[in-house]
């Protein structure tokens, strides 16, 4: 019988609850079962485990970006994710020339066959100039499906999800092109009426790219995407939960329409995350990080967080008052979910990679296993 690991005597967070006591049992690289059986091998009594997290929305950490960086760098920025605790990232690139995103779609698709990353985002060039946000206007276009396509070929099935503002001339089409090729069509960085946001997600639409974030705000005459992201079941609504993006009355409200089942919890990471305050490139556009809050140099909006997402747990649970389990699904297994390897990753069951996080009850980590090696070792943290 191969070497097992037999995690003893924390609270477990499974898919069916919170178990006292409970065990982890991991047999080569994956989660054999949770039952009393073996040697526990590690006392983890005070102490949580849950899922590792999943972030379907990140441009980089460790001072690396995901969108310019070297093969090692984006590794680094990766692996800098890991230590607090996301063992699947999705590298979100920001806005930049077509041929530009092209290459670093091929390149980074070498990653995710390679398993390191889940694939690629494209956050940009497809947005909308009056909701730009950190994103460089020169470089936005109208959603042509033509050069959709391009960029989710040049990722060679590894596009996962793009975010586009949908109102823009060819937006419909292309939401249509993305739903048909199996990669999420997420709104967002949008100005659409209440009305065009209904037409996207009939047309197909599944994701609200950062909820209120770099869009037009909720009003009772102009209800905007807002009300309809938080109105329809088939939308699932990514929130940026770093205190800075968000008030909490804002996340509240997204939890109460939408349910723990259709948030997902992310970073929208830049390079500072994990690193710290400083001067930074977010894409062509110059950043400024200030006590962990990274705003342009030009026109001061906020460009990407610092947020890592054990700093999102955290935050949920002990400021928002959220319960563990809803927290759980909205930062391991909605996005799974949604990026189609549940099967794999997002929960604590028989079968899956053994990607799992340990908490102490002040829900700091203390441990990080990632297809059933620590990356941060929970003897000697
Ligand atoms: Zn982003």
């Amino acid at each position: 019988m191969a070497v097992s690991t037999v995690l003893a005597g924390a609270r477990v967070v499974l898919p069916t609850g919170i178990v006292e006591n409970g065990r982890v049992i991991v047999e080569g690289g994956r989660i054999s079962g949770s039952t009393p059986e073996g040697t526990p091998s590690l006392d983890l009594a005070g102490h949580w485990v849950v899922p590792g997290f999943v972030d379907m929305h990140n441009h980089g950490g460790g001072g690396a970006s995901f969108t310019s960086g070297t093969v090692d760098e984006v590794l680094h920025g990766v692996h800098t994710h890991r230590l607090h605790g996301t063992t699947t990232a999705v590298a979100s690139f920001v806005t930049g020339d077509m041929d530009f995103l092209g290459r670093r779609a091929g390149l980074l698709s070498e990653l995710a066959e390679q398993g390191e990353i889940a694939g690629i985002h494209f956050e940009g060039p497809f947005i909308s100039p009056c909701r730009k946000g950190a994103h460089d206007e020169a470089l936005l276009r109208d959603p042509d499906p033509a050069e959709v396509r391009k960029l989710i070929d040049a990722a060679r099935g590894q596009a996962k999800m793009v975010t586009l503002a949908t109102e823009l001339p060819g937006g419909i089409d292309s939401v249509r092109l993305l739903a048909e090729h199996g990669v999420i069509a997420a709104i967002g960085h949008t100005d659409a009426t209440y009305e065009q946001t209904v037409e996207a997600i009939d047309a197909g639409a599944t994701v609200a790219t950062h909820l209120y974030n770099a869009m037009p705000g909720l009003g009772h005459r102009t209800p905007g995407p807002i009300a309809a992201l938080l109105e329809d079941e088939r939308i699932t609504v990514e929130l940026i939960n770093d205190g800075t993006h968000l008030h909490p009355a804002a996340l509240e409200l997204a939890f109460h329409h939408k349910g723990a089942d259709r948030v997902a919890f992310i970073t929208d990471a830049m390079d500072a995350a994990g690193f710290g305050d400083g001067m930074y490139d977010l894409g062509t556009l110059a950043v400024e990080v200030k006590d962990g809050v990274a705003r342009l140099v030009e026109g001061g909006s906020i460009a990407g967080s610092t947020l890592t997402l054990d700093r999102a747990f955290k935050r949920a649970v002990t400021i928002d008052r959220l319960p563990v389990e809803s927290v759980v699904r909205a930062i391991s297994a909605n996005p799974a979910r949604l990026l189609g390897i549940d099967d794999r990753v997002g929960s604590l069951e028989p079968g899956k990679d053994a990607d799992l996080v340990v908490l102490d009850e002040n829900f700091d980590v203390k441990g990080v296993m990632r297809r059933g090696t620590w990356v941060v070792d929970p003897q000697v943290a």
